[in-house]
């Protein structure tokens, strides 16, 4: 899992999206700049 700003894999998670818990949310630590990540069903789990 990277930042796609900055690219680092200082991320680390954030409290979930929406109700169906469809997007993960995510903090860069590097540059400091929130992101999501639409979780794919089916891919693995979690
Ligand atoms: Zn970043």
């Amino acid at each position: 899992m990277t930042c796609p700003w900055c690219g680092s894999n200082e991320v680390e998670r954030a409290a979930p999206f929406g109700p169906q818990l469809m997007v993960e949310q995510y903090f860069c630590r590097r540059c400091g700049s929130p992101f999501g990540r639409i979780r794919q069903r089916g891919a693995g789990g979690d």
